[in-house]
């Protein structure tokens, strides 16, 4: 008869110790979000895929000189560039990432004098395609300011 009650007795004690918690974590401010339908602001020192730079009147501070694509020891970037008629300076016409290699070193960014490149904030990459990760960054920079 003791062992009965006692079992009752710790089914409900369990039971109380259970919906305790749940009633604490109800009224606990929430942590979690809705993802997709809610997204998180990443912080400052978040590393997603490097992106360029939106420089002066919506262009790239990118000079041609290199050094990033030198820096990078996964062979991550390709750019290339040209000077337009009757300019002094080159252009970037080109700057791809392949984003499947990288490794997120940060090489890159820092052998950059020029700041004009930087880590993005980008979390919501996935795809069963190799092909989605080949980044096309200069047409990014484009689409970001038409
Ligand atoms: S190091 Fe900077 S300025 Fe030089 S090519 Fe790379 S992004 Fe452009
Ligand atoms: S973060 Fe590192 S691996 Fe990725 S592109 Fe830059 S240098 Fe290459």
């Amino acid at each position: 008869m003791g062992a009965y009650f006692s079992e009752i007795f710790s089914g409900l004690w369990s039971l109380f110790i259970g919906m305790s918690i749940t009633f604490r974590e109800f009224f606990s401010p929430t942590v979690t979000v809705q993802y997709p339908y809610e997204t998180l602001t990443m912080t400052a020192r978040y590393r997603g895929h490097i992106d360029l730079i939106v420089g002066e009147e919506g262009k790239t501070n990118c000079v041609v000189c290199g050094m990033c694509e030198k820096a990078c020891p996964s062979d991550c970037i390709s750019l290339a560039g040209e000077k337009p008629e009757g300019g002094k300076k080159k252009e970037l016409t080109k700057y791809t990432l392949d984003f499947t290699k990288c490794s997120l070193c940060g090489s890159c960014v820092e052998s950059c004098n020029f700041n004009a490149i930087d880590f993005s904030k980008e979390y919501n990459l996935a795809s069963t395609r190799k092909e989605d990760f080949y980044f096309d960054l200069l047409q990014r920079l484009k689409d970001r300011n038409p």
